[in-house]
């Protein structure tokens, strides 16, 4: 059974997980309140932002009065606050207001994200939305200015803008469906979150000023090995365990056992929140050039007019078959099929004309091979299909299939209807010795010399192999 607890026209199921995320992450961030009252982290407000800009049809005014409502409640019930509650709550959702926003209208969610550029946008939008829902806070928590304002904002500053950018490029590029093939992480894989660790504990057991920024080059480890949700939610882990460490004096970076000042704890926060920014463009940036490698790949494997694979293509997958399934083959098979008289075509009617028809012919070969082959459009005017474990017989005959199937309909050339042949060479292969690349290529050199034969002995026709090829085909 699936359940829908977030919708675009379910209004009521989004007012209640609206409800309850915020009531649940206000209790646990109201137990995780430090002596002096103040919250260690506030993780409520970066995650309702971060909800809103995944699914924007959130943002929108009654999702944040239940949102405000479910803080004011829990504050009610557990803190024991009373009119303060309706204000200083106010100061949260000017953070989720203004970073939802912000986002919202600068990145398509998730994909926008995935662009160094964008995904800095988490920064100037924390950055505002703790400045603004920090000085709303502060002063709805009594806070006068000349007196104890300061210590007291930057507080709330600090917490608003770590925990901001600590989460949220973990909660924006975590995927829709998130499936985390842990046998593709072998152990030489573990060794950048192994690193971070070790530069915790290096900073926990040195201590001092520097050491809050000793995880920064596993870091960016992680971000070239990982995949960017994995290194946006090793950088929130290691972020958190820090700020953890440092409250408890663990991680002294004061260089003296003094209890922590409050503003030691301000600094800190706003030095993880500066660390974590790196990993996050390098991780960024590893993602756009792994996409645009794919995009390269991709075009120099398939043919912009025919959509076929290109020659290269088709011998990128040999080469993968190769990889994946070694070993003997039954039989190998190759098809050369060249247009004849194609410039002509083009002399004629025009390139484009010829375009159109190399279109066309890819789109019949292709509905006669359907599955059984690889087709593949090898250069100019001339096509490859190759083929493992097919008889030699059925060669021919689809084959003869593809010559019928192009001079059964007349082409429509700038008003003139054209009849169009080709002419095919076959070459084939039982039990070949070689690897598939080397075999097709043998294969492929055999074909052109069938073909020749069709094209002398008058073009539109199959050459079969001759029953002495036929032995030795190659
Ligand atoms: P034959 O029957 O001997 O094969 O003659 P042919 O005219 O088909 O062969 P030839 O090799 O003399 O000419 C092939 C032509 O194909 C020349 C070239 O301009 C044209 N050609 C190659 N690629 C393209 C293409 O992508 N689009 C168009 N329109 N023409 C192309
Ligand atoms: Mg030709
Ligand atoms: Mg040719």
């Amino acid at each position: 059974m699936r359940i829908n607890l977030l919708g675009e026209n379910n209004n009521k199921a989004n007012a209640l997980t609206v409800f309850v995320v915020t009531a649940l992450f206000c209790f646990i961030g109201g137990h995780l309140r430090m002596p002096q009252e103040l919250s260690l982290f506030w993780p409520v407000n970066a995650l309702l932002a971060g909800m809103i800009v995944r699914f924007p049809f959130l943002h929108r005014s009654g999702i944040y009065l239940i949102s405000y409502l479910a803080m004011v409640l829990n504050d009610l019930v557990f803190s024991g606050w009373a009119s303060q509650s309706f204000t200083i709550n106010f100061a949260n959702i000017i953070f989720i207001f203004i970073v939802a926003s912000l986002l919202i209208k600068h990145s398509m969610p998730v994909v926008g994200l995935r662009r160094p550029g964008k995904a800095l946008q988490i920064f100037p939008a924390c950055l505002l939305g703790s400045l603004l829902s920090a000085t709303w806070g502060t002063l709805a928590e009594g806070a006068t200015i000349g007196e104890n304002f300061l210590p007291v904002w930057s507080d709330w500053v600090s917490e608003q803008f770590s925990t901001g950018v600590l989460l949220l490029p973990f909660l924006l590029t975590l995927p829709a469906r998130f499936s985390l093939h842990l046998s593709s992480y072998r152990l030489k894989k573990l060794l950048p979150a192994v690193a971070v660790m070790v530069s915790i504990i290096a900073a926990a057991l040195i201590d001092g000023a520097g050491s809050l920024t000793f995880p920064l080059p596993a870091l960016i480890w992680c971000a070239i090995v990982y995949p960017i949700t994995v290194t946006s939610l090793i950088t929130l882990i290691t972020g958190v365990t820090e700020i953890v460490l440092v409250v408890n004096g663990v991680m002294n970076i004061q260089g003296n056992d003094e209890l922590l000042a409050m503003s030691y704890l301000v600094s800190a926060r706003l030095g993880i929140a500066t660390v974590a920014i790196s990993p996050l463009i390098v991780a960024v940036s590893m993602d756009a050039i792994l996409q645009l490698n794919k995009q390269l790949a991709l075009r120099a494997n398939y043919d912009f007019l025919t959509r076929l694979l290109s020659r290269s293509g088709m011998y990128e997958q040999l080469r993968q078959m190769d990889d994946s399934a070694p070993g003997n083959l039954h039989s190998a098979g190759v098809m050369l099929v060249d247009i004849d008289y194609f410039k002509a075509i083009n002399d004629s009617f025009g390139h484009d004309s010829g375009d159109a028809v190399l279109e066309e012919i890819a789109s019949r070969m292709r509905s006669v091979i359907g599955d059984q082959g690889m087709l593949c459009r090898f250069g100019g005017e001339e096509f490859v299909v190759v083929f493992f474990n097919h008889e030699r017989a059925a060669l021919f005959q689809i084959a003869e299939q593809i010559r019928h199937a192009i001079i059964m309909r007349k082409f429509l050339l700038q008003g003139n209807t054209v009849g169009i042949t080709v002419s095919i060479g076959i070459a084939s292969k039982t039990r070949p010795e070689t690897n598939r690349v080397e075999t097709v290529n043998a294969l492929i050199s055999a074909a052109d010399k069938r073909l020749y034969h069709s094209k002398r002995n008058g073009r539109n026709q199959t050459s079969p192999l001759v029953e002495t090829e036929s032995e030795q085909p190659l």
